[in-house]
């Protein structure tokens, strides 16, 4: 089963999805509905939960403004550690430097725990191209493996299956018997992957943060299953996006908390896994490299309009709150990225012209800047990109005199009556209800102009009440 939403068919897949719909409750809408609740319990327990936020993000966007500076101390702290540091331009060059230091240690077949970025720069399939066999080992991420998918959410990959759907699966693709119990399914991936740990030569991590003062790589999990890949292979190598730098571990507690918070509304995550470098032995590994990814993000810092994005901490409240993503799910997106941060990075990252319905695919409800940890104004950035998306295929340009007439019309009485007048004849002659406006009245109704105008109801009404001269 592979998903075939493509990101520039957004409005496509929508529709289909909203026709195709199965009857009864979807997952992605009672799971979302559960996740906000939830977060929404936690942020009740800090009655100063406004000033911390607002603290978290403006230390946020001190750390993006100070990116470059960030870096450098980073890179410093990570070479005195030993850890391998490699640049990569691109989704191409991310892909084939994993490759090449899995060549180079003869290796073929990796250990992954959750990471979006390499679902971005598509690593797997990069990977299985060149013979190697990439094993997610999150039980999500693994659950959307085992069907040839792509995750639904950010954070939680599988969100749209129910545990009837995972049942089905690990009948079919791990020939056991069918069996719905979520303790019994774990159980069952967690034999079938315990295997594949003890076997690995390879693991690869996403990065939540990296602490600029310390050099500390951190990752964020609930299963240990992170842990793992980065404690018992032999060559660890972390995948982290430009932008995911903090500067102290005081910076980090502050984050971890708000993103644990946001995403799943729990107090903290499970782990928070700190690795500072090659630990040769029994309890880490002999090589750990990190790959800076770029990708567009470097372009994005020097958009003054939209390097506000760059404080996104991939919590997924955002998704969890959007009406529009609790309708349809992440499939329909394309890409990696759904909900109301998809609709702004991933033309961000694609390019307009290859997510060119995203940021139109919201109705700027405003849900998703209120619950968003770091406040992102992702209204706000949605209507820039809409009007940038505007002027980028403008061609003959209609809309300009059209709001021209229509302010002659509003500004001058005479005019707006004559307007109105002829309106009502259209309406009155048209002879199949009120005339259609294209990519208006497909979804919502033409109201009808009333018969007799209201000014005139109210003269009416005040000539009847004129007391008689007699
Ligand atoms: S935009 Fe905000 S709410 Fe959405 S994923 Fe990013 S940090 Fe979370």
């Amino acid at each position: 089963m592979s998903n075939p939403s493509k990101t520039n068919d957004l409005k496509k897949n929508i529709r289909n999805t909203l026709k195709n719909r199965p009857d009864g409750e979807l997952p992605y809408k009672k799971n979302t509905r559960k996740a906000v609740s939830k977060r929404d319990e936690r942020a009740g327990e800090w009655q100063d939960f406004s000033e911390r936020r607002a603290h978290i993000s403006s230390r946020r966007r001190e750390d993006i403004e100070d990116l470059h500076s960030l870096h450098k101390t980073l890179r410093d702290n990570l070479k005195s550690h030993g850890v391998i540091i490699h640049d990569a331009e691109d989704s191409d060059s991310a892909c084939r430097h994993v490759l090449d230091i899995l060549h180079k240690h003869k290796i073929d077949r990796l250990l992954k725990s959750k990471t979006m970025l390499s679902e971005e720069i598509e690593l797997n399939s990069f990977l299985t191209e060149h013979g190697v066999t990439p094993v997610e080992t999150d039980l999500g991420e693994y659950i959307v493996q085992l069907r040839g998918e792509t995750p639904s959410h950010i954070t939680m990959p599988a969100m749209h299956l129910t545990r009837e759907d995972v049942g089905r699966l690990f009948e079919e693709k791990l020939h056991i018997d069918y069996t719905d119990n979520p303790e019994e399914l774990t159980d069952i991936a967690r034999n079938v992957l315990r295997q594949e740990f003890l076997a690995a030569g390879a693991g690869l991590c996403g990065v939540n943060f990296a602490v600029a003062e310390t050099g500390h790589i951190a990752t964020v999990t609930n299963e240990g299953n992170g842990r793992m890949v980065t404690t018992l292979p032999r060559v660890v190598i972390a995948l982290m996006g430009w932008e995911r730098v903090t500067r102290s571990l005081e910076d980090l507690s502050l984050l971890w908390q708000m993103l644990a918070r946001s995403a799943t509304g729990q107090k903290a995550t499970v782990y928070l896994n700190l690795m500072r470098g090659a630990s040769p032995g029994p309890s880490g590994p002999d090589e750990v490299h990190i790959i800076i990814v770029d990708n567009g993000r470097k372009d994005i810092y020097e958009d003054l309009e939209m390097r506000e994005m760059l404080r996104c901490i991939r919590c997924g409240a955002c998704l969890n709150v959007c009406p529009v993503y609790q309708q349809v799910g992440g499939h329909p997106y394309g890409g990696v990225y759904p909900g109301p941060m998809g609709k702004v990075i991933s033309p961000l990252l694609l390019g307009l012209d290859n997510a060119p319905d995203h940021p139109f695919a919201s109705t700027l409800c405003g849900a998703c800047e209120e619950i968003c940890p770091v406040s992102i104004p992702l209204p706000e950035l949605m209507l820039l990109l809409r009007s940038r998306k505007i002027n980028l295929h403008r061609g003959i340009d209609y809309e300009a005199p059209a709001w021209k007439t229509f302010e002659k019309m509003m500004s001058n009485e005479k005019n707006y009556n004559k307007a109105t007048k002829a309106a009502r004849n259209i309406q009155r002659y048209w002879m199949f209800g009120n005339p259609p406006i294209p990519g208006w009245t497909r979804q919502k109704d033409n109201p009808d102009i009333a018969p007799v105008p209201f000014r005139d109801l109210f003269d009416k009404i005040e000539d009847d009440q004129e007391p008689d001269d007699e």
